[in-house]
């Protein structure tokens, strides 16, 4: 049996912390592949090495120096050195890697020594040789995973080695250097790990006891998701629920190697298991789960017979693609279709080029723009099993007096979007949750 665990910036925050890591670890046998994140907050209103390391970047590249943000990163991995009492030089890897982060000169390099660091005082910690990302973990020349390489080079690695520590986050490109995941990519590192080592479980630690059915930022004491299939967290995790990378499926899901959330503060508790769609079972549950995201932009576009124009869609599709803009969804009628578009893409003008293109490259009778909207995605195998969820879903919206602005109905029947305005995000989780996970 082989368990790999991550273990991600709470449970790595200080001293303390990593000593219950280490004894969770200890604890069982099976655990032999480590992957951890950079420390995280210690309490509301700390700072997250990572961050800390976004600012070094930003001084280095405007002052040519690591400036304040990098002293607070050395103060930190100096106490818990101490607090651990490790017989290691801390003081030569820190300053070592302070003249590295200088002659480098890169953000996604100096981002990642928050793991690099931290898998480095884990593995003293554990007595468990240390495996550099860098050396195993390859992107191709587009900056995507090179999955084959990758694997290969892991499992060369960790041949002859019963036990590892591997710092997650980061690999290395095609030129030799330091490359970054988007954030919260140690999930991703573990699930290379996992599929690399062959594992049979990939525990990732966290904070919470689980996979929440709702944000517990917004809703108070959400259940507890106790089993979730690939697809369903797939659609969660995209749609903003981050207690799990959204691309940290794909690394397993081939290796059909379940994943479980467990809470490094009370690991006695139950986590959630995330298992393989074939594996999964029905739980008579309507609603998995719910998650949303703020800010985007929806087009919509309105012409008469739009349907019947051959190459409409392609036409307007070329718009975006131009302008290099993806979008999250395309809800379409007879005459009319909109594009989700996240905000950000939207920015410095943008928006009314591409608003423009449309105009010269289709005439609509109507386009407009809605902005500041938030999705709220439904999300369950069990919609398509029970009849009336969406009348549910938006007779639940309606009593809570919220206009819904769009409506996307996936065609897997897995999940339900809403489009409400960015205001009225909070009042619509908890009104959905409500519905569904408070039935008398
Ligand atoms: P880590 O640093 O361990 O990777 P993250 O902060 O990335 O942890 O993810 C855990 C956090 O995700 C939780 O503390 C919680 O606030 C947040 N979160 C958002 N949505 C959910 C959800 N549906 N279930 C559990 N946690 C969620
Ligand atoms: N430390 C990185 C971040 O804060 C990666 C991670 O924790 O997964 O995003
Ligand atoms: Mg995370």
């Amino acid at each position: 049996m082989i368990k790999v665990c991550k273990f991600g910036g709470t449970s790595m925050a200080d001293g303390t912390n990593m000593r219950r890591v280490a004894e969770i670890i200890r604890s069982d046998p099976a655990r032999r592949y480590v992957v951890v994140s950079a420390p995280g907050k210690r309490y509301g209103g700390d700072v997250k090495i990572t961050d800390l390391l976004y600012e070094t970047a930003k001084n280095v590249r405007e002052t040519g120096s690591t400036g304040e943000a990098f002293e607070k990163v050395k103060d930190r991995f100096r106490g818990i050195v101490a607090e651990l009492a490790l017989d290691f030089d801390a003081e030569t890897m820190l300053l070592g890697t302070e003249a590295e982060i200088l002659r480098e000169n890169s953000e996604d390099f100096t981002a990642s020594r928050g793991e690099y660091l931290s898998a480095r005082v884990m593995a003293e910690l554990l007595g468990m040789p240390f495996i550099d990302a860098r050396s195993v973990v390859k992107f191709d020349a587009e900056g995507k995973l090179d999955g084959e390489r990758t694997f290969g080079l892991l499992r060369e690695a960790l041949k002859g080695k019963p036990r590892a520590v591997v710092s997650g986050f980061y690999g290395e490109d095609v030129n030799g250097k330091v490359k970054t995941f988007s954030r919260g990519g140690s999930d991703i590192s573990g699930a290379i790990v996992a599929r690399a080592a062959g594992a049979d479980l990939y525990e990732n630690w966290t904070d919470v006891s689980g996979f929440l059915a709702c944000d517990p930022r917004i809703v108070k004491n959400p259940s507890r998701i106790g089993e979730l299939s690939y697809k369903e967290l797939r659609e969660l995790s995209y749609m903003g629920a981050n207690v799990l990378h959204s691309e940290s499926i794909f690394p397993v899901r081939e290796a059909d190697i379940p994943i479980r959330i467990k809470n490094t503060f009370r690991p006695e508790d139950d986590g959630t298991d995330i298992l393989p769609t074939s594996k999964y079972r029905f739980t008579g549950k309507t609603v998995t789960g719910i998650a949303g995201k703020k800010n985007f932009t929806v087009i919509f576009i309105e012409k008469s017979l739009m349907n019947a124009e051959i190459g409409f869609t392609h036409k307007v599709l070329s718009v975006l693609l131009k302008h290099h803009i993806s979008f999250e969804h395309m809800p379409s009628g007879i005459d009319t279709m909109s594009f989700v578009i996240d905000s950000e893409e939207l920015k410095n003008g943008v928006l009314e080029e591409i608003c423009e293109d449309i105009r010269q490259a289709v005439s609509p009778n109507n386009l407009r723009v809605h902005d500041d909207i938030a999705l709220i995605a439904v999300v369950g195998h069990g919609m398509s099993r029970n009849v009336g969820t969406s009348a549910r879903l938006f007779n639940a919206i309606a009593r809570a007096g919220i206009n819904v602005r769009m409506i996307d109905q996936g065609s897997s029947e897995l999940n339900i979007i809403v489009g409400v305005d960015n205001e009225n995000y909070e009042n619509t989780l908890k009104a959905v949750y409500e519905e569904f996970f408070n039935e008398t």
